[in-house]
């Protein structure tokens, strides 16, 4: 019997239609890309233009660029090639383009370079938008960092601790070359005591050898294996140190940076596929958000979200010209540098320190009762009063600062007799009287946080904040599987990182 096959339609691969459809009929009216097309549309590009010399050949127009830029970064084509391609072949964007055919490095010129001073402002519209839709607010904000990885090599690093320990051994060799010249030294080329090698520079290194080549190429006495040795300072000293020099104005106050992206600094990553703990070149990203748009942005050198707070919020207002009203952040923002600053800009820090979590446990209290903070304060005394009911006395402040140079006031009080107490050795480990030292405006900065942390808003927020800023990151990094940077180069991550804003913004839009 003949096998039976179901009935299809009509398929002829060659047919000939008449009259095509239009791409405004292939894209249904809620698509996506008809909000990145209503959303830029919206924008003032001016700021664009003005990437644009007045005179010249006629170049793809930059809204139009703009468009595809930003529909690329929502649908994770973020590569120009990939989006040359999908100029060419893909509706939406053949929608968008108006059938323009910009090559990749059109596009990606005008993403780094044409965007660079352009960006920022697009994005605030992007953002100033979506508040007056009434979908976030720019008053109260939820901040967060993470690292990404840079476009640059992990094997081609630069250590600032290498560079400092080389400059030890050029130093001592220097310093020990020349006690030897001075023992061969003849009488009229006697050499002084060796110049003062604590710091070196290229002057003082190329003035050295100078003077070293001097004494010992003349003299007989000279041993073969000094001359050997004077042979390869000349030869590489005066090269490196002017390389440690330039490496050293590059690192500024970082620790490394890699050689195919020198703005990328070596960093823990949390995706660390290898599980070696693997240092990478990479950026530490802050985001502050709103209902999960982004509203602020910035890209910092440095691995700890501590140092970064400052610089973030300037760019905020900035970008706004006024401060948040609040802001929600997790322990590692929580220092006492960062609720100063945030005091004077008068915004209220649901800003979490090291030990809330801690504090919120009281088996966790209760393993540690003699430690300081559960000390009695006795004010008319300005004294604390120890777990054996001693007075402890003040005996003299200190003034510690921090990395960044912040300086906190740290007073000091002392109990009066350990030796003989019974609770010597549980409640302090020193050898003589226990003295702890104290940070009054931590303490009451960290007060004034556990308050608000605790308060009714306080704990709605905290629960908040973990659906609202670290959702971000996840959906970037994981949804949408951008992991690394295509763009090298601060400038240029800024760049990438503000087309993301606007990709998820619009997303968010969408949804
Ligand atoms: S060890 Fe010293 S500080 Fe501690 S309870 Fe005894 S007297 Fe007080």
């Amino acid at each position: 019997m003949a096998k039976r096959f179901p009935t299809f339609k009509p398929y002829n691969q060659h047919q000939i239609m008449m009259l095509p459809p239009s791409l405004e009929e292939l894209i249904s009216k809620d698509h996506p890309v008809r909000i990145v097309n209503d959303v830029i549309n919206s924008v003032n590009i001016e700021p664009l233009l003005s990437a644009y010399q007045s005179t010249g050949t006629s170049s793809y127009h930059p809204q139009m660029l703009l468009k595809i830029l930003v529909y690329g970064y929502v649908t994770n084509v973020y590569s120009s090639r990939k989006l040359e391609v999908a100029c060419k072949e893909n509706i939406n964007f053949m929608w968008l383009s108006a059938m323009n055919y910009p090559d990749h490095n059109t596009i990606n010129r005008f993403r780094g370079v044409r965007l660079k001073d352009a960006l920022r402002a697009i994005f605030e519209q992007v953002v100033k938008l979506l508040v007056q839709e009434g979908l976030i607010s720019i008053e109260e904000i939820y901040t967060d960092g993470t690292k990404i990885e840079a476009n640059a090599n992990k094997y081609t690093f630069v250590w600032k601790k290498s560079i400092q320990t080389n400059k030890e051994k050029m130093k001592k060799q220097l310093a020990e070359i020349w006690e030897y010249a001075q023992t061969i030294a003849d009488k009229e080329d006697s050499l002084p005591d060796p110049p003062d090698f604590t710091t070196i520079d290229t002057e003082k290194v190329k003035d050295t050898v100078e003077k070293l080549n001097k004494v010992l190429n003349k003299n007989k006495q000279a041993s073969n294996k000094a001359k050997a040795k004077m042979r390869y300072i000349s030869k590489n000293f005066v090269e490196n140190i002017e390389k440690y020099e330039i490496q050293e104005e590059i690192l500024g106050e970082r620790n490394s940076y890699s050689k195919t992206d020198p703005d990328a600094t070596f960093m823990m990553m949390k995706e660390d596929h290898m599980k070696n703990g693997q240092l990478k070149p990479g950026y530490n990203v802050q985001i502050s958000t709103s209902n999960q748009c982004i509203v602020n942005y910035t890209i910092h050198p440095n691995p700890t979200d501590t140092r970064t707070l400052k610089s973030h919020l300037e760019q905020f207002k900035k970008s706004y010209g006024v401060n948040p009203t609040s802001i929600t952040a997790d322990a590692g923002y929580g220092s006492e540098e960062n609720y100063d600053l945030l005091e004077k800009r008068k915004i209220r820090p649901f800003v979490k320190y090291n030990m809330f979590d801690k504090q919120q446990h009281q088996a966790t209290q209760d393993k540690s009762p003699f430690s300081s903070d559960k000390l009695y304060y006795q004010q008319e005394s300005d004294s604390y009063i120890c777990p054996m009911g001693q007075q402890m006395h003040y005996i003299g402040s200190t003034v510690k600062r921090t990395s960044t140079g912040f300086e906190q006031n740290v007073k000091k009080y002392q109990a009066q007799n350990c030796s003989s107490c019974p609770l010597n050795g549980k409640c302090h480990k020193s050898k003589g009287n226990r003295t702890i030292e104290v940070n009054e405006n931590l303490n009451r900065q960290r007060l004034k946080a556990f308050t608000l942390l605790n308060s009714e808003e306080g704990i709605e927020k905290r629960k908040k904040r973990c659906f609202d800023v670290e959702p971000v990151f996840g959906n970037i990094k994981n949804n949408h599987k951008f992991k690394r940077f295509m763009l090298r180069g601060r400038d240029k991550v800024e760049i990438e990182w503000g087309l993301l804003a606007i990709a998820q913004n619009i997303r968010k839009k969408a949804a």
